[in-house]
């Protein structure tokens, strides 16, 4: 019987929602065998509780010293949890700190490891499905067998959620030692900032807004849909917008139910990050531009046009 482990991720105490998308894709995959979470931290009961409605069963490594992410303690009790119960498969966030851990891990269970898979297919052997040269090119990564597979999971592409109603268990397992780093501080992002991967509604804008003035039209309209604006890099790197506003391959990847892109050319680097919206409408004076290759819809026109007129549409039906 297959068991998929998916390895929940904590940030400030709060459950990060990738780990729902952990299971997700667990739930997909393990055909008539388990997708079973892992939850590490201390005063994690509540997290376990939500966890156990995506999984058939839940592990809880509870300690006060692991209050704080630290690479080594993870490892440290996930390889005591995995030489009790044998994982087939386990599934990492490929956040920044699933990319550090997973290959430690992977390394002292001494299995392989594909990193950032955006696809898991385990019918016939094991095909991971991954982007490479930035983006250019999709790969299958076919790997070979062994007893068991570590992978790191793209955020964001595994929304399909499976409910179920697993049991939690306390592991009872502890740090076998003292970390050699020590947690000192951990410094938070601006706060009232959003996360665009998150939002079903995104408003993003390219280099066609022209000028940080304009950024104000983006936020009419997404307060209008109810959204959230995002932005190509120039956007970004004009310092229009902070970073973590940015779609793309080296920005968020964001799959919404309606993504709108605004003076957005619609470079490959950009469309990786947000092709698989539900819908895509874009506006570009560029009837040529690449942007409409990807969008159902699409405005030929200035955006400076279209948006006013699609706020005031939009507050005249709200009324
Ligand atoms: C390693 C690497 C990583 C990268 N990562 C990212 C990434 O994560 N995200 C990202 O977005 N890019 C990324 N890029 C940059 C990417 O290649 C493009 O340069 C970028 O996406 C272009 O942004 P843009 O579409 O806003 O600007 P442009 O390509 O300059 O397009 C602006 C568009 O606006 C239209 N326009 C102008 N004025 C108006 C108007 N008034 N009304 C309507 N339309 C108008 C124009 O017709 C044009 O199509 C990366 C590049 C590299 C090399």
């Amino acid at each position: 019987m297959m068991r998929v482990f998916a390895v929940a991720e904590i940030s400030s105490g709060e459950l990060d929602p990738v780990s729902i998308e952990l299971l997700n894709l667990a739930n997909a995959i393990k055909g008539d065998g388990s997708a079973e979470a892992v939850v590490i931290g201390s005063d994690i009961s509540a997290h376990a509780e939500e966890l156990s409605k995506h999984a058939d069963k839940v592990w809880k490594i509870e300690d006060s010293s692991l209050e704080h992410y630290n690479p080594e303690l993870y490892v440290d009790v996930l390889v005591q949890l995995f030489s009790k119960e044998k994982p087939d498969v386990v599934l990492v966030a490929n956040s920044s700190r699933g990319a550090e851990y997973a290959p430690l891990l992977a390394v002292k269970l001494n299995t392989p490891i594909v990193t950032d898979i955006v696809g898991l297919d385990l019918s016939n052997g094991v095909k991971a499905t991954r982007y490479i040269f930035q983006g250019k090119l999709l790969v299958d990564v076919f790997v070979k067998e062994a007893e068991s597979y570590v992978f790191t999971v793209r955020q964001g592409v595994f929304k399909d959620e499976c409910s179920a109603q697993g049991e939690v268990v306390d592991s009872g397992i502890k740090p076998s030692a003292k970390a050699k780093r020590e947690f000192v501080r951990i410094v938070e992002p601006e706060a009232g900032e959003v996360d665009i991967s998150q939002a079903d509604i995104v408003v993003s804008v390219g280099r066609g807004i022209d000028d940080v003035s304009n950024i104000e039209l983006a936020e009419e309209l997404a307060e209008a849909l109810g959204g959230v604006v995002a932005g190509s890099r120039p956007v970004i790197d004009s310092g229009w917008l902070p970073k973590d506003r940015q779609v793309g391959i080296s920005g968020k990847t964001v799959k919404p139910k309606l993504y709108l892109a605004l003076g957005i050319s619609g470079a490959f680097q950009h469309i990786m990050g947000m092709k698989d919206s539900e819908l895509i409408i874009a506006v570009n004076k560029d009837p040529e531009a690449p942007i409409f290759g990807v969008a159902q819809y699409g405005i030929v026109g200035d955006i400076f046009e279209v948006v006013p007129a699609l706020v005031e549409k939009l507050r005249e039906i709200k009324g």
